[in-house]
């Protein structure tokens, strides 16, 4: 997704956002007939965009490029999340410093903090993404989330990693790291089950 694209890939995607048809977005660059397929073909095969007879729709991948590029991308994919589009470029900025140019494979946002890592995340703990990249752990592992009343907690690196909260007062805040006293409550409470089933367990088998 950090690859810096060419002038034209950045022509054949920007027109991709208006038009699905592979003649009309042809039609409205400058590029020739040829070449214009030959980076369509080029770009699917990137995963950037899907061509299917005579259509071309730009992917999530395609898009995410694109917005490292072009403001009407960065305010689609802004909105599709909804934050701002300065929030969002801050974040994809980010991934690309961390991540370099290597042109890794995604599919969609959410999968940018599985390259990151928790343990990355928790340099935006605190910053103006600090609720994107909770909300894209969310939506990374919903199987990891916990439920409670309204609440939603992820375990991880020795404790809570992030959380979004409706006990700690009346704004509900992602937070990465969190600092929440019911989130370490919970952490504690479970690991205290864990460890207690664990011995109850380790001595009923030494009694056998
Ligand atoms: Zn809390």
């Amino acid at each position: 997704m950090c690859r810096q694209l060419d002038e034209r890939e950045l022509e054949i995607l920007r027109a991709a956002l208006t038009s699905e048809r592979f003649y009309d977005i042809y039609k409205s660059t400058t590029i020739p007939l040829a070449s214009a397929w030959r980076i369509i073909r080029r770009l699917a095969e990137r995963g950037y965009v899907e061509y299917h007879n005579g259509h071309v729709k730009i992917t999530e991948a395609g898009l995410i490029s694109l917005a490292l590029h072009d403001d009407v991308a960065l305010n689609i994919l802004a909105g599709k999340y909804g934050v701002s589009a300065n929030a969002m470029r801050e974040y994809l900025e980010f991934v690309c410093r961390k991540l370099g140019n290597t042109d890794f494979p995604i599919r969609s946002l959410p999968d940018t903090v599985g390259l990151l890592g928790l343990e990355t995340l928790r340099e935006l703990r605190g910053t103006p993404v600090e609720g994107l990249a909770v909300d894209l752990l969310f939506r990374f592992c919903r199987d990891c989330v916990i439920e409670i009343n309204g609440s939603a907690f992820i375990l991880g690196n020795n404790g809570i990693v992030a959380a979004r909260c409706r006990f700690c007062g009346e704004d509900v805040r992602n937070e990465l790291y969190p600092d929440c006293p019911h989130a370490k409550t919970l952490f504690k409470s479970l690991k205290m089950h864990f460890l207690r089933d664990y011995k109850n367990h380790y001595n009923a088998t030494k009694k056998t």
